[in-house]
């Protein structure tokens, strides 16, 4: 019979949160999850599933029965004709990564990390950038789900048509899902250009960047007009890479956290700091070929608070403008670089943020300099009221301060979704705060 411990203490990878749940499980079987979940029914408990803790929010935490898949792992079938593997939910992609490597095969799409569980991406409607291409979910041909009744639910486009959709991003709601079949694609390596461009210019030109490069995203240093463009392309060049001794000893991580903890006690610093790492390292021209996996993935720094919301890519230019604007009128609210802008394609997965639109992701980021918060309050209030203003939709994995009634109105099939976790966990064993803020 599996056995929880007592006083174990989740937190989050960006130490922004945390839960002392009442037992935590490591199954390591399907059989054990099954016990969990029947524990759980008899004492009236709640269950919450973790990955890799990677989400910045509390959509992990519960007081009740926390249970890591960390030993759900393995790769359990490779059908080499379609293409496709079927792996456990609990299997990071950075493990993924390197098995399909060796069978010539490789994700079209991934992350910024790799260090994120195969059930937890999906969990929150993962993406990148690259407006061919869907959230990471969409990657996704089948899966299996435990439902709160100990059944064991088989989803693709064919079978359970409706349940397959939801799970696509699940939010951890509708059950433990175990199994995964993704469809892969030939491995290959990627060319990476980056080069500088002022905002202005990008906006200007967004059209072209995006039929010119498969993998187009771009950054924008806040307090200036100044971007940095990122193209990423399939290619058939070998692999090259290009030194940076800044960040290949560490030496820019450390300089940028020092020199933002300083900026703690003199804010007005933090344009200077920003204009001053853009001249050191990104308004330089970079050439590199990498493999794709190792070309998607990029160095996130250190802790730190993000919010990411999908606007109608039609939108990009009208909301980083008054993103922009409001910043120039407001000199005394200090912002960290970068804001990142990303591109994905529409899907029909209910939950996802580019539900039958395609999207441009703008991503905002606080650092926590060795720990310290720094105020951001009137930037995430402003940040949120323009994306709302322009139709935006919040990514799921990042905290932000919706309510049942926004995602009604942001979500066109918010509700269908709600239908079906009604019915696989009408008692609710899936639910935490995150989740009942968002349902009812
Ligand atoms: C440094 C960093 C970089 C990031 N970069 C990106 C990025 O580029 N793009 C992007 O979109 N996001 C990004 N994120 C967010 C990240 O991709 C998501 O938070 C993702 O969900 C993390 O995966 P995880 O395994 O840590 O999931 P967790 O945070 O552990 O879980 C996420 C959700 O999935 C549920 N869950 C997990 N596994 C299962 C399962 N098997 N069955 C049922 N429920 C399950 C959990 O209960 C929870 O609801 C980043 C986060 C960090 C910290």
């Amino acid at each position: 019979m599996v056995q929880g411990t007592e006083g174990y203490r989740f937190r989050n990878w960006a130490n922004t949160y945390s839960c002392c749940p009442e037992l935590h499980f490591k199954p390591i079987s399907v059989e054990e999850v099954r016990q969990i979940i029947e524990l759980a029914k008899q004492r009236s408990k709640r269950v919450k599933i973790v990955g890799c803790g990677h989400s910045p929010s509390d959509i992990v935490c519960t007081d009740d029965y926390l249970v890591n898949l960390s030993n759900l792992n393995k790769l359990l079938k490779v059908d080499k004709e379609k293409q496709q593997v079927t792996v456990e939910a609990g299997m990071v992609l950075s493990d993924l990564n390197e098995e399909l490597a060796t069978l010539g095969l490789a994700l079209s799409n991934i992350g910024a990390v790799s260090d994120v569980s195969v059930g937890g991406v999906i969990g929150t409607g993962t993406h990148n950038t690259g407006i061919q291409h869907g959230i990471l979910a969409t990657q996704v041909v089948a899966l299996t789900l435990m439902t709160a009744s100990g059944e064991i639910l088989e989803c693709s486009d064919s079978v359970n048509r409706e349940v397959f959709q939801a799970a696509q991003l699940h939010l951890g709601a509708l059950g433990v899902i175990l199994t995964v079949t993704i469809q892969c694609v030939p491995a290959f390596h990627i060319q990476l250009q980056r080069f500088p461009q002022t905002l202005s210019e990008v906006l200007t030109n967004l059209d072209a960047h995006l039929k010119e490069s498969e993998y187009f995203r771009f950054l924008w240093f806040p307090h200036t007009d100044k971007a940095t463009v990122f193209y990423g392309d399939h290619t058939d060049k070998p692999i090259q890479t290009s030194s940076n001794w800044l960040w290949d000893y560490a030496i820019g991580y450390y300089l940028l956290e020092l020199l933002l903890w300083i900026s703690t006690f003199f804010p007005c610093l933090v344009p200077w700091i920003t204009r001053f790492f853009y001249w050191l390292v990104y308004s330089a021209k970079v050439m590199q070929v990498k493999r794709s996996d190792r070309a998607f993935n990029f160095e996130c720094l250190f802790k730190q608070h993000v919010s990411d919301w999908a606007i109608p890519i039609e939108k990009t230019g009208v909301v980083l403008g008054q993103l922009k604007e409001w910043l120039d009128r407001n000199p005394d609210v200090r912002v960290h670089f970068p804001v990142e802008v990303r591109f994905v394609h529409a899907d029909e997965i209910p939950l996802s943020p580019c539900y039958k639109q395609d999207s441009c992701f703008i991503n905002i980021i606080m650092y926590r300099p060795y720990g310290k918060e720094v105020p951001r309050k009137r930037y995430w209030v402003m940040y949120e009221e323009i994306m709302t203003r322009n139709g935006g939709r919040p990514h799921w994995a990042k905290a932000n301060s919706c309510v049942h009634k926004d995602f009604e109105n942001m979500y066109p099939a918010f509700q269908k979704f709600c239908t079906i976790r009604e019915k696989l966990d009408p008692l609710g064993m899936f639910l935490n705060n995150f989740l009942e803020k968002a349902f009812f």
